[in-house]
């Protein structure tokens, strides 16, 4: 195989052993051969031994891993890995699930695929790509999905916009590569969301909450439900679900709002149970004493770097003092936090405090992490995301 050369400096190999998929540009000792952003490249150590194949590219991140082993990168290379993928949700029962056709199928490095994100609607695969290395393969991945899915799949949407690094001269831009798709009404267990990923956060929804969201069903019955930073109203579909006798959605957009207003059109004939208003969660969040049994909290992520760490703890702070000091004697929080740099820790040392501040009593039913599909690689500590707590104040 005759691809550009990686030797990494003498003990630089280290991480690689232990299945790091990124090899930082410190730990590059020199690049034997003609390299351009998004090559394939061959990871050596200093003594020339073959340790991985990644794709380089310019940056801190100078090559993310997609094979330890000496293999031929195909077309059989991709297939295999997406079936692969593929047959694990499987396993779990999210593919092939009649109660469920929206799951992420491929979730990065948690999947040994960096810079590779697929989601899947009910038809359609959402592909948000964040290394030059995947947005070259855009093909063989098609095919792979193509082979996969069969008359299944309608269309694929490319979603690299704003996540190829922007100094690349790849211009990406949004758009279907592959069909085109008017199905955009996908079913969670059971219950339906319109979803827009063309204009939407993310993907088009938060598919990583698909577990809490059924965990708030079984707690709602005949509760007053307050649901702060709602979106899609995922959490206010499933608590009417769970028969609470009322919902409230807020979120400071009004194009959210009135996505919320839609999904629980889509799956209640008499939505008077339900309310949603276009406003900021901090002001809603100053008028509700002892007006709701459930709190969700689903913000979005206050810190994205480690240096806004500390204002971002803050945040959570003022957001969960708020929901402890005014909720129902007996009510339940469901408080997240799904900003990479904080800590399962640090966002619990951030609960206790905000709670001993309120000076209630707080007890945790449970700890929350990610689903199955978005499951995270042990020898990649930081595709480990999204936490959350759901507690009982008394
Ligand atoms: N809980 C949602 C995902 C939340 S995404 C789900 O399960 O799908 C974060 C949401 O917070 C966005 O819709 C955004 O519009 C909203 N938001 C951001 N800042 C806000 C603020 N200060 N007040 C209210 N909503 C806010």
């Amino acid at each position: 195989m005759d691809y550009p050369k990686v030797i990494l400096k003498s003990g630089k190999d280290q991480s690689v052993r232990r299945y790091h998929p990124w090899i930082f540009s410190g730990a590059i000792k020199k690049i034997i051969g003609n390299v351009n952003e998004g090559d394939l490249v061959f990871v050596t150590d200093n003594k020339d031994e073959f340790l991985a194949l990644g794709h380089y590219q310019i940056g801190s991140i100078a090559v993310r891993i997609i094979s330890f082993e000496e293999i031929e990168i195909n077309d059989s290379f991709w297939k295999e890995k997406i079936s692969k993928a593929y047959n694990f949700r499987k396993e779990f029962g999210l593919a092939e699930n009649e109660n469920t056709n929206v799951y992420r199928l491929v979730h990065a490095e948690g999947d040994g695929l960096p810079g590779l994100i697929i989601d899947f609607y009910n038809g359609t695969a959402v592909l948000q790509m964040h290394s030059i290395g995947m947005y070259l393969n855009r093909e063989h991945i098609i095919n792979a999905l193509k082979e996969l899915y069969g008359d299944k799949l309608k269309a694929v949407y490319d979603k690299s916009e704003n996540t190829i690094p922007f100094k690349s001269d790849i211009e990406a831009k949004n758009g279907y590569i592959y069909g085109e798709s008017s199905e955009k009404t996908v079913v969670e267990y059971g219950n339906k969301f319109k979803i827009n990923w063309e204009d939407g956060q993310k993907t088009g929804f938060f598919i990583d909450q698909r577990e809490s969201r059924k965990l708030l069903a079984e707690y709602s019955k005949d509760k007053s439900v307050l649901n702060v930073f709602g979106y899609t109203g995922g959490f206010s579909v499933y608590a009417m679900q769970g028969g609470a006798k009322l919902v409230h959605s807020v979120d400071s957009s009004k194009k959210a709002i009135d996505l919320t207003n839609e999904n629980i059109d889509l799956n209640f004939e008499d939505t008077s149970r339900h309310e949603a208003f276009a406003v900021d969660a901090f002001e809603y969040l100053n008028d509700i004493k002892d007006k709701y049994d459930i709190i969700i909290l689903d913000p979005p992520a206050f810190a994205k770097h480690q240096n806004v760490l500390h204002n971002a703890l803050q945040g959570y702070k003022r957001l969960n003092i708020k929901a402890i000091e005014n909720i129902k004697l007996g009510g339940l929080i469901f408080t997240f936090s799904c900003s990479q740099v904080v800590s399962k820790e640090n966002f619990r040392k951030t609960l206790f405090t905000a709670a001993a501040n309120t000076g209630r009593n707080v007890r945790i039913l449970h700890q929350i992490s990610q689903p199955i599909d978005h499951a995270v690689n042990l020898y990649h500590p930081e595709s480990e995301y999204l936490k959350g707590l759901v507690v009982y104040v008394e």
